[in-house]
């Protein structure tokens, strides 16, 4: 599916710094209107706990939290847009987009922070 230009207009109370486009997002708000992550709308988290040097993951936009708690980092809100793979600045995980995986999925499956699922 075509990714709409959505950079300026989506978050309008998050003031996103210019690098990575990374945005704090604590709370559950939801950054992504087109509501391909996840069928309850939440963005997909994802985490290197395992320390892997890259993770491939179904969704362009989600959460990196690092570590499973309490060893997380900051949990940053990261968008390839029209990349396939994006490096977490805090963690260095590389992460690269695999379309079969399906939105919210992972690869290791254990990547995937369920934290927030609930
Ligand atoms: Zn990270």
């Amino acid at each position: 599916m075509a990714r709409t230009l959505q950079t300026s207009t989506a978050w309008p109370s998050h003031p996103a710094p210019s690098l990575l486009r990374l945005t704090w997002l604590w709370s559950g708000a939801n950054p992504d209107p087109t509501g391909l992550t996840m069928a309850h709308g939440t963005t997909p988290h994802f985490h290197n706990t395992e320390g892997l040097r890259s993770i491939e993951v179904g969704s362009k936009e989600f959460q990196c939290v690092g570590a499973l708690p309490p060893f997380d980092h900051p949990h940053v809100f990261l968008d390839m847009g029209k990349d396939t793979e994006i490096v977490c600045p805090y963690c260095s995980t590389l992460y690269v987009f695999k379309a079969e995986l399906g939105a919210g999925q992972a690869k290791p499956a254990s990547a995937i922070f369920k934290a927030y699922a609930a």
